[in-house]
């Protein structure tokens, strides 16, 4: 291919990366279009030119894609964090549809027409907005020198001023306005990156959905924040947000990191968490603690993982990379015993705390990595399964934890994957080691980006 850094070519979208840029193939070359639209035809400015395939911007649509709708925001394009807001919502899933039935037969090895029979649709949202349970606002000032808060510009560091993101809460715009009148009524300075002076960091913003609790965690540079009384009361007093703040904290990062948060902080007001219900069970959420940000459709992915998991009452269960045991403690109401292992301890103390908040008493759970704790009870205890439930990170399960699921012989197998690549990749062993996947089903939790989890159902063959 003879293509030139600045080239400017016509192409037609056809697939999206992995990071959500628009694919179209030159002459067989493929091009890498950021913001274009699968169906779009498009000029694409090429930016960068590798030996197997080129980056290009997209310079203008010469015929939009039939998918293709105006976005909701206005800093879209910018700011990255939507890759696909510019593609219809029924588009976007049946885009993610496709993508896990695609790596289920390219890289599984599954018979299309197969994967057809056992594929249930996809779960979407009924409005795919607003749906995000916690924002991380970084806070500096601009080329004026007045204070801002809003998003990094993609791939940089550069803070473009916008307190409204569309898959955020709409009460974030009014605390992040809030607390920039605090810093300039009381001289507050915004952390500079580049000098390491400054003070204000990142606001982070927390919400229960079912319980209506807001936490708002300043993260500062330093121990000791001026006028912290006041920026208690200004938030307190919101109109109707005020009263359902339980949470106001510092968070003290002097690191100069990229990382958001540091490890210890201070409560300024009411607790150090908030709380939130999934399928009626409470758990606590402390600044630090992982919760899934989409509490809709979490509900509906941990609703499907138990629909698979079948229980009767009787089964024993194992939870694999349980994080704070949300899906233990959902599957032990319909359990005789769940097992949970997850890799941070502090995770599994928060998991402990939320058994016991919740008077659950037939969960327990266990410190390390799933492929060695699994192998070593396996070998040890002669431990058993009737039911298997795993949610692993991107990677998805090491062979050591898969090679031990075969032999504990469950009779089923539950997989929750937030990467449908190597979701293939474990199906493929499972199927070649005595299992039948039954049924899969991908549940919506990231609208508006490329990412999608899927649910599988494996029965012992
Ligand atoms: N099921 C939980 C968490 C899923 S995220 C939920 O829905 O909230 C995946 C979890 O796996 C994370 O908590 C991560 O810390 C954990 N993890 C990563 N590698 C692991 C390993 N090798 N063994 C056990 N847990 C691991």
């Amino acid at each position: 291919m003879n293509l030139q850094k600045n080239d400017q070519v016509q192409v037609t979208i056809t697939d999206y990366t992995s990071e959500g840029a628009g694919i179209g193939k030159v002459d067989g070359y493929p091009l890498f279009v950021k913001d274009a639209v699968i169906g779009d035809t498009v000029i694409a400015g090429i930016t960068k030119i590798k030996k197997n395939y080129a980056f290009a911007r997209l310079v203008s649509v010469v015929t939009p894609s039939p998918d293709r709708v105006s976005p909701r925001c206005t800093f879209h394009r910018q700011c990255g964090g939507c890759q696909m807001q510019a593609m219809s919502y029924p588009a976007q899933l049946a885009f993610k549809e496709s993508k896990i039935r695609n790596n289920l037969v390219r890289i599984g090895g599954f018979e299309p027409d197969f994967i057809d029979s056992v594929m249930e649709p996809i779960i979407g949202m009924e409005d795919p907005f607003r749906y995000r349970n916690k924002a991380q606002y970084p806070v500096g000032t601009d080329r004026e020198g007045n204070l801002i808060t809003g998003f990094y510009a993609g791939r940089t560091h550069d803070i473009i001023a916008n307190t409204d993101c569309r898959l955020g809460r709409e009460c974030n715009r009014i605390i992040l306005e809030t607390v920039l009148a605090w810093m300039r009524e009381c001289k507050v300075p915004a952390y500079d990156e580049k000098t390491g002076q400054g003070l204000v960091r990142h606001v982070l913003i927390r919400e229960g959905f079912h319980t209506g609790e807001i936490m708002v965690c300043l993260v500062i540079n330093g121990e000791k924040l001026p006028c912290a009384n006041l920026f208690a009361e200004r938030l307190r007093e919101l109109p109707q947000i005020g009263e359902r703040i339980v949470s106001i904290c510092l968070n003290y990062n002097k690191e100069n990191t990229n990382v958001i948060l540091g490890r210890e902080g201070q409560v300024l007001f009411g607790r150090g968490y908030i709380t939130d219900t999934l399928g009626g069970i409470s758990f606590r959420i402390s600044p630090l603690s992982f919760y899934q940000v989409n509490p809709v459709q979490t509900e509906k992915l941990y609703g499907t993982a138990l629909e698979y998991a079948g229980l009767t009452g009787e089964e024993t269960v194992w939870d694999l990379y349980c994080g704070i045991g949300t899906i233990s403690l959902f599957l032990s109401q319909k359990a005789k015993q769940v097992y949970g292992v997850e890799i941070v301890p502090q995770a599994i103390e928060d998991a402990k705390q939320n058994a016991a908040l919740n008077g659950i008493a037939n969960a327990q759970f266990f410190v390390g990595k799933a492929e060695e704790v699994l192998p070593e009870k396996y070998e040890k205890e002669n431990i058993y399964a009737d039911v298997i439930v795993v949610d692993p990170p991107r990677k998805g399960c090491d062979e050591k934890c898969l090679e031990t699921m075969v032999k504990m012989a469950p009779k089923r197998i539950v997989y929750v994957s937030c990467d449908s690549a190597t979701l293939a990749r474990d199906l493929k062993y499972l199927c070649e080691n005595g299992y039948e996947v039954k049924k899969v089903r991908g549940v919506d939790q990231f609208c508006h980006t490329v990412h999608v989890e899927t649910v599988v159902l494996l029965s012992r063959a």
